[in-house]
């Protein structure tokens, strides 16, 4: 809301501004930005973009609302209710922002160059391809869809990833339905039609499932009466249990939803191949299994797009699988790149690592020993720094540092308690098993837009005052607190107008109001009061009509 008003005041002022003087900023940085989902779109919707020469690149020229994508492939959705197209995001900021619509396929961070490819023209070499400078780089590419090398996935099965892989899934559904209907096919071929099968029970593959299923029985069952008994819907996964990053009781729930409703839910399985008209599967007690299927759909997870994977050669980061960002989102030893989003993991530093640094700054009087009270000084310090520590004590149910030392000392009492180094090390030497990856969600990519938009916004002024809130560490100082990230809670849409919810503080809630909350959230969560409406508008009409099932 805040950033679509704000919208409004800056469109004003750049009209004034051409129409009294064209002032200051004579040489700005350049930003380029790669990508326009989540990541890359956050950030230019919270940038200030006077202050920099602003460049955009990507293959889409449209931000994806993803959350929907399971929707769009039931036709519950529009596929144009959930896009809207990138210059109208870059024209409500006022003032010029370059978008060109190509693919990076080289980061140079010697020179801060960037090479790209666009397949709509060519330049005088007879190919797509253009440099662009950069002082600042923001690389939120996203991530690709890890087959794991499964033979025959690429060829045979869909992914769910992009606005046009939910309309060929819809497509798809809705030829096996018709072919399923052809008057020379036997009863094995019809069913071999309308087998569906989603490999991965995470939950892009627990949603499709649930969406498929509720697309069947509410509204392709009377279209197509004399075949609706041969549908079946398959979810494999390789793991013991669906849903693993959710909550015991959702995981429980959702499978015995599923069960209920017919959805056969495989755990266990580990598919290792996928031919034309078979997906074979593996089980440890079963041996290999072959099953016919008419459309399967790939959901296991992402894995690093190939020129990232160069890219990180390129700076020493060839033995990782993700790229590695510190906790500033600035990719390490890379100067003026950053990274967001799926593309990249933040390496949270340990206490271990930096031990003797902390010991050395709390200890003030430079006694060799720390007192509660020095502890208690730098202990704000240390939360922002090694969020960790906050965790650990949470989770040994420790109220503050004096239990955590008492626990290191075993015997004595609070205030007069004095640690050596030793000692203080052995207090903090668990709490780096608290150290969180943070999920591959649109949540993370978005916060972490924001909060480097906000970094961005203010650098000039920080450069200018150098010494920020965070003291403790080894090499420099810090004007900005490292970002943190905010859980808000998750959904996982089971079908039927049923859906879990996991929100802050172990709160679940199952069910149909929390099918209701989730319509609110993702009304309010919408780009723009136009998608807004498209989307409130295709629910309403499906309340009404039912899904279109003409495709
Ligand atoms: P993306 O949003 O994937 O954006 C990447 C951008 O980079 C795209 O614009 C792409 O075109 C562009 N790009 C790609 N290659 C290049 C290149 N070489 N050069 C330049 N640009 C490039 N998260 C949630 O929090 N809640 C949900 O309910 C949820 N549901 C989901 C449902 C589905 C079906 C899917 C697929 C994902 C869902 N997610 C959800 C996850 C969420 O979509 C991702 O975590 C999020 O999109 C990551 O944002 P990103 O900016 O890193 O990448
Ligand atoms: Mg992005
Ligand atoms: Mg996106
Ligand atoms: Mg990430
Ligand atoms: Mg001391």
């Amino acid at each position: 809301a805040a950033a679509s008003s704000g919208g409004l005041v800056a469109y004003a002022d750049s009209g004034s501004d051409a129409a009294v003087e064209k002032p200051q900023l004579p040489q700005r940085k350049k930003v380029v930005v790669l990508g326009t989902g989540w990541g890359g779109t956050t950030f230019l919707r919270n940038l200030d973009t006077k202050l920099y020469d602003v460049q955009v690149i990507s293959p889409r020229n449209y931000f994806a609302f993803t959350p929907l994508l399971p929707s769009v492939t039931s036709g519950t959705v529009e596929p144009r209710s959930i896009v809207e197209p990138i210059r109208r995001i870059l024209e409500k900021k006022g003032g010029e922002i370059k978008f060109w619509e190509a693919e990076c396929f080289k980061i140079d961070p010697q020179n801060k160059k960037i090479h790209c490819r666009s397949d709509l023209g060519t330049n005088l070499d007879g190919n797509g391809e253009f440099l662009v400078d950069y002082d600042y780089l923001v690389v939120a590419v996203g991530a690709r869809t890890n087959t794991f090398n499964t033979p025959g996935v690429v060829e045979n099965c869909h992914f769910l990833k992009e606005v046009e892989d939910a309309q060929k899934i819809r497509r798809s559904v809705m030829d096996c339905f018709e072919k399923a209907s052809l008057p020379f096919l036997d009863e094995e071929e019809r069913k071999k039609n309308l087998h569906f099968v989603v490999v991965g029970g995470g939950p892009t593959g627990v949603e499709f499932a649930a969406s498929l299923h509720d697309f069947v029985t509410e509204d392709l069952a009377k279209l197509y009466p004399s075949i609706q008994h041969l549908v079946k819907i398959s979810l494999i996964e390789a793991a013991d249990h669906i849903l693993t990053m959710f909550d015991k009781r959702i995981t429980h729930f959702a499978e015995d939803k599923f069960g209920r409703d017919g959805i056969d839910v495989k755990t266990g399985y580990k598919v290792v191949k996928v031919a034309k008209d078979a997906i074979t599967m593996q089980n440890p007690a079963t041996g290999d299994i072959s099953v016919p299927y008419g459309m399967a759909v790939w959901s296991t997870g992402i894995g690093t797009r190939p020129f990232i994977v160069e890219f990180m050669k390129q700076i020493g980061q060839g033995n990782r699988r993700v790229l590695a960002t510190d906790e500033w989102l600035r990719v390490r030893e890379c100067d003026g790149v950053y990274a967001v989003g799926d593309c990249a993991t933040i390496n949270q530093r340990r206490v271990m690592e930096d031990i003797s640094e902390i010991f050395k700054v709390a200890d003030k009087d430079k006694s060799g020993t720390l007192t509660v009270k020095e502890i208690q000084d730098v202990l704000d310090d240390i939360y922002v720094r090694y969020p960790q520590v906050q965790l650990y004590l949470k989770s040994k149910q420790m109220n503050g540092i004096a239990d955590l030392v008492r626990s290191a000392k075993g015997d004595a009492e609070k205030e007069s308690v004095e640690l050596n180094i030793e000692e203080f090390k052995k207090a903090l030497s668990l709490v780096d098993s608290q150290v969180k990856f943070l999920p591959a969600t649109a949540q993370v990519a978005s916060q972490q837009g924001q909060y480097l938009a906000r970094c961005f916004n203010k650098m000039k002024d920080a450069e200018e005052h150098p010494e920020g809130p965070i003291r403790i560490r080894g090499e420099g100082r810090h004007r900005f607190r490292p970002f943190r990230y905010r859980h808000l809670g998750q959904f996982a849409p089971l079908g039927g107008e049923q859906t879990a919810a996991q929100l802050p503080g172990d709160w679940i809630s199952i069910g149909h109001s929390s099918q209701w909350l989730w319509y609110s959230v993702y009304a309010t969560k919408q780009i723009s009061w136009r998608t807004r409406m498209l989307v409130v508008s295709d629910w309403t009409r499906r309340f009404i009509f039912g899904r279109d099932s003409s495709c």
